[in-house]
């Protein structure tokens, strides 16, 4: 998912999409699904920030009397700048609190809040095994929350709601060509790409891709202008597409593995018609 991925960083990224599972480590690891609520993401966060106040705090006692050598208010210059980045992180993390338990964009600006939950995603991935979960439960319960974010702040759309769906969702037998058009989907029922067709025709502006990865996912983000976006895809895939789209209101759905990754994947129906029902319009019936 690729939004304002229009620099080479974020192309160059974008590429990795659809390699998720490449190594032997991750598909070792890949659990069926990676359910979790908010509550992992947000403690890991906290904790992160507890953490962090306490080694500026352990910082600045060290080095306080070096400094002041140099220049007597030097000391409390620093830890007037640390009090003031811990404020902006605690300010930042309570409007996400406030927003995920509330369903309403309260505290921030809302220029900030689509984006700053990915602040504490490298902290909150790496305490996922000290925690005892997996990362893919780190991040499932991230998305969550930038889900809860997003979807605060964006009711229905005027322009198109993007639709990104992995290749591996079809049936492997299938030989209906839904990469080049979701069109080409029979609606046999072997797969989920069935239903969703089925929601799809249901609603006004909507439009799916079927994808192989995530040079594919800029391309058509750049080709379609979303108003928003709907990924449909594996944890790790949802985070990398989150991190490269800017402006672009864009939520993820995690996938289910009953057989493992990148093979006959599922999606929860339910969720996902519950979603691009908060973006997109019904058609009127008659
Ligand atoms: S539902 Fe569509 S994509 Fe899935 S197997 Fe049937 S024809 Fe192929």
């Amino acid at each position: 998912m690729g939004g304002e991925a229009t620099d080479s960083d974020d192309i160059s990224r974008a590429e990795y999409l659809g390699d998720a599972w490449l190594d032997e480590d991750a598909r070792a690891a890949f659990e069926t699904e990676s359910a979790e609520g908010p509550g992992l993401f947000l403690a890991a966060a906290g904790t992160a920030l507890v953490f962090l106040t306490f080694v500026l705090v352990v910082a600045w006692y060290l080095t306080a009397p070096r400094f002041g050598q140099l220049w007597e208010p030097l000391p409390w210059v620093l830890a007037g700048a640390a009090v003031g980045v811990v404020l902006y992180l605690a300010l930042e993390y309570a409007g996400v609190i406030l927003t995920v338990s509330t369903g309403k964009p309260i505290l921030l600006p809302l220029a900030w809040q689509g984006r700053l939950a990915l602040r504490f995603t490298p902290i909150a991935t790496r305490m996922a095994k000290p925690l005892g979960k997996t990362v893919d439960r780190m991040v499932h319960s991230f998305v969550r929350v930038n889900n809860a974010v997003v979807e605060s702040l964006t009711g229905k759309v005027a322009g198109p709601v993007l639709v990104l769906l992995p290749r591996c969702i079809q049936w492997a037998e299938c030989e209906q060509p839904i990469i080049e058009d979701a069109e080409y989907c029979k609606r046999c029922g072997k797969c989920p790409m069935a239903e969703l067709m089925d929601i799809r025709a249901g609603f006004e502006n909507v439009e799916y891709y079927v994808l192989t990865g995530g040079r594919v996912a800029a391309d058509v983000i750049k080709k379609v202008r979303p108003a928003a976006v709907i990924g449909v895809a594996c944890e790790r895939e949802l985070l990398a597409g989150i991190e490269l789209v800017d402006e672009i209101p864009v939520v993820g759905i995690a996938n289910v593995r009953p057989e493992g990754p990148c093979l006959h994947t599922q999606v929860f129906i339910e969720d996902f018609e519950e979603t691009l029902e908060h973006f997109a319009t019904r058609k009127r019936s008659g």
